[in-house]
């Protein structure tokens, strides 16, 4: 087998290897990495075991000839050091993915950990460090922050939109000092976005601080984000004879994408529908319309938070026919009254307390099946309720249990800067970090 390569979304930018895509973030045309050719994948080449096995066998065709590939393994065990279980939502006959038992309590220290595993390999010899940028509508900050916290050659600046992210997820923004520091921008998370994407993009800026992306436009990071649905799709089949559909909660389509991309490999996944909150541009493009990108709206579910999702161009690539992507990919909206009844009737019927957007795919799995869908459903768990404790505390009736590893961060003081969210603010700032 050839080395794999990798090619930009707008076809405007030389192919790379695998490393030179995951340092780099965007590639240099403004799109995003993919694999030049997806590999295929059979089940029988997959031995069970544990979800770093899955990942180790599943990534090594995205992996094969290059300078990371000897290290696989190691990055897969590393990354991926905690449980992803599949736990029943009650007698309901289906599953909730428990996504977030990592540092942070989200899915996002998935994508994070296995991304700074990789860069730290690639940096073991740079004298300069490279600055990771991160635009964050709350978790992934969190995680990206925790996974690179104090590793050499490594530091990281999170933006984050001042007042949209709840007091828990800012505190945990706040909290490492260090290498990693945190700025609240006076803006919305797409305005966060555009000052980290304007910010690549400088090429003079680039020549004085080396920088990288950490967004879920990261190749780093989404592809280990397909290990959990190809290890539970993988144990299903083999357990059930049939194979598993996934609802997945969506802002940017990072990790759903991986979901599809798993099953465009030839993995037993069967339907895969997206729950989005009140920013439902995905839902009314899947429903026919024209896609439409938009300033987003704050809701509960506040990590979903988008109005154009960056991975679009992504799904783009993978299915470019608008009719067949239709056909193949669902999407439903769940509004914050319906989050709010949710989380309760979730606590009343099941006695689990789930947080915002986790909620978003129990609401959207309910619709399903009222609408005589019966097939066997996988729910992403995407965040712990602790994150979201008071919101879930108030509709579930309950206070929220905060798991240790939360309540370590929690007990740290944190400090975030103020920003105003113009691109040449975060350019100075960036050149004065020493
Ligand atoms: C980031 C996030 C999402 C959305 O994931 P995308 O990959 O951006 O679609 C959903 N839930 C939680 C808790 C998140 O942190």
């Amino acid at each position: 087998m050839s080395a794999a390569s990798y090619v930009s979304t707008r076809g405007q930018a030389p192919a790379a290897s695998l490393s030179q895509a995951i340092a780099a973030g965007l590639a240099p045309d403004g799109g995003l990495y993919v694999p030049a050719a997806l590999p295929s994948l059979h089940r029988e080449e997959f031995a069970q075991g544990t979800l770093a096995d899955t990942a180790a066998t599943l990534l090594q065709p995205f992996f094969e000839g290059d300078a990371l590939a000897p290290d696989l393994h190691a990055i897969c065990a590393e990354a991926l050091d905690f449980p992803v279980p599949l736990r029943p939502l009650g007698d309901s006959g289906t599953q909730l993915m428990e996504l977030f038992h990592g540092p942070t309590a989200a899915f996002k220290d998935v994508g994070a950990r296995f991304l700074a595993a990789c860069l730290k390999r690639l940096r073991a010899d740079a004298d300069t460090p490279l600055t990771i940028l991160v635009a964050t509508s709350g978790d992934t900050g969190a995680a990206v922050a925790a996974a690179f916290h104090q590793v050499p050659r490594l530091r990281v600046a999170v933006l984050y939109p001042d007042g949209r992210v709840s007091p828990r997820q800012a505190h945990q923004l706040g909290c490492f000092g260090d290498n990693v520091r945190a700025l609240r921008v006076a803006g919305s998370f797409d305005d966060c976005q555009h000052m980290v994407k304007a910010a690549l993009g400088d090429t003079q800026l680039q020549a004085h601080v080396p920088m990288s992306s950490a967004n879920s436009i990261s190749l780093g990071r989404l592809l280990p984000q397909m290990s959990y649905y190809a290890h539970h799709a993988l144990a299903w089949q083999r357990a059930h004879g049939h194979p598993l559909s996934f609802v997945v909660p969506t802002g940017n389509l990072g990790n759903a994408l991986a979901a599809l991309l798993v099953r465009a490999m030839g993995l037993p996944i069967d339907r895969v529908h997206l729950a989005c909150n009140a920013n439902d541009v995905i839902v009314e493009f899947l429903a026919g319309a024209d896609y439409a990108p938009r300033t987003s709206v704050a809701t509960l579910a506040n990590a979903m938070d988008v109005g154009a999702p960056s991975n679009m161009e992504r799904l783009r690539w993978l299915m470019p026919d608008d009719a067949a992507l239709r056909a193949t990919l669902s999407a439903s909206r769940i509004d914050d009254a319906r989050i709010r009844q949710t989380i309760s009737l979730v606590a009343q019927r099941y006695g689990r307390q789930v947080c915002p957007h986790t909620a978003c795919a129990i609401a959207a799995w309910q619709d399903l099946s009222a609408a005589g869908d019966t097939r066997d459903w996988a729910l992403a768990a995407t965040a712990h309720p602790a994150k979201f404790e008071r919101i879930v505390g108030q509709f579930s009736g309950q206070p929220v249990p905060v798991p240790a590893s939360l309540d370590a961060l929690l007990a740290r003081p944190a400090h975030a800067e103020p920003m105003r969210a113009e691109t040449a603010v975060l350019a100075r700032w960036l050149r004065d970090w020493h």
